[in-house]
């Protein structure tokens, strides 16, 4: 089946986003289930509140800040603009957050993209085995396709020295942190600061990911793509406006993801603020990118429908 190129994926001849295996990854897998142990048997133990607020207020800071505004709207999709060191400081939040460094998290976020706007992609790229293989898959593999696309990141990033320094040391960035945190509130602090929220984060973004692909509200429908993404609203303000899945899927450039009324993004308002102080310009939105090829508005009724046929899709 020929594929088409996105971005930073070019596809080659022969390059096939269903033809793959899924591999065991070591460092990522023993790192989360690391992480995961630790929130499980030590998070009861040292239990208190103000080692709650903290976990709160850290993970607030780098899902939002970090991984929502800086690796995904910004590094990701470049869906606004800022000067470098506002940029690099946001990056670093996510970074913080203990899922990949910037180019692990460009790849993973790409290569998915890629897979997704095919005519057909690899279950694992589409969230369509059940929920526990899924998380197994999504938290501790990866498809090794016998024919990927070419993976390029535009210079400015990759030849970055602060972006190559984090690549190689993402996982040691909690290091600094989790002595800080020892220091002002001990061992209670450095479990809820560090391993209950790497685990949550991590969690909590597979959660997303599996439900926001399968089945849901949603306002647009992207035609003749393997796969569609859908809004979890009850999610929006936990995961900062990320959970409008369907909305990003329908306009992938535009730094807001809550467009439709009761949406609150608060990702967005975080971006409104920087441009409010003249940090941050270029500001892309749905009504000022280019429209992707296939996407259909849906109203009511048709927007089950949708669902239902995707299912069925799958089901075939
Ligand atoms: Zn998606
Ligand atoms: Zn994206």
């Amino acid at each position: 089946m020929k594929t088409i190129s996105t971005g930073r994926m070019i596809s080659r001849q022969d390059s096939d986003a269903e033809d793959g295996r899924v591999v065991w990854m070591p460092a990522k897998s023993i790192w989360v289930g690391a992480m995961t142990m630790i929130a499980i048997v030590f998070g009861p133990l040292t239990f208190s509140w103000n080692a709650v607020a903290l976990f709160v207020v850290m993970t607030a800071v780098t899902i939002c800040a970090g991984h929502s505004v800086g690796m995904h709207r910004l590094l990701i999709h470049r869906s606004f603009r800022v000067h470098i060191w506002i940029e690099h400081a946001l990056v670093y939040l996510g970074v913080l957050v203990g899922m990949a460094g910037p180019f692990g998290m460009i790849h993973a976020h790409d290569i998915r993209d890629w897979a997704q706007r095919q005519t057909g992609c690899h279950d694992l790229y589409a969230h369509r085995r059940p929920f526990f293989i899924d998380a197994f898959w999504q938290m501790h593999c990866a498809v090794a396709l016998r024919n990927p696309p070419d993976f390029i990141i535009e210079p400015s990033v990759s030849n970055d020295r602060f972006y190559k320094f984090l690549e190689r040391t993402w996982m040691w960035q909690q290091l600094p942190w989790a002595i800080l945190l020892l220091l002002l509130g001990g061992w209670s602090w450095v479990v809820w600061g560090i391993a209950v929220r790497v685990s949550v984060s991590l969690t909590g973004h597979w959660l997303v990911g599996h439900f926001a692909h399968r089945n849901g509200d949603q306002g647009w429908c992207v035609d003749g793509v393997a796969v569609q993404g859908y809004n979890l609203p009850r999610f929006g303000l936990v995961t900062f406006g990320e959970s409008f899945h369907g909305n990003h899927h329908a306009f992938p450039e535009s730094a807001r993801l809550g467009l439709e009324r009761g949406q609150i993004d608060l990702g967005w308002i975080f971006i409104q603020t920087l441009v409010r102080f003249g940090l941050a310009h270029s500001v892309n939105l749905p009504e000022n990118t280019p429209r992707r090829k296939g996407l259909r508005r849906l109203r009511g009724g048709e927007r089950s429908r949708s669902a239902t046929s995707n299912r069925a899709v799958k089901a075939a």
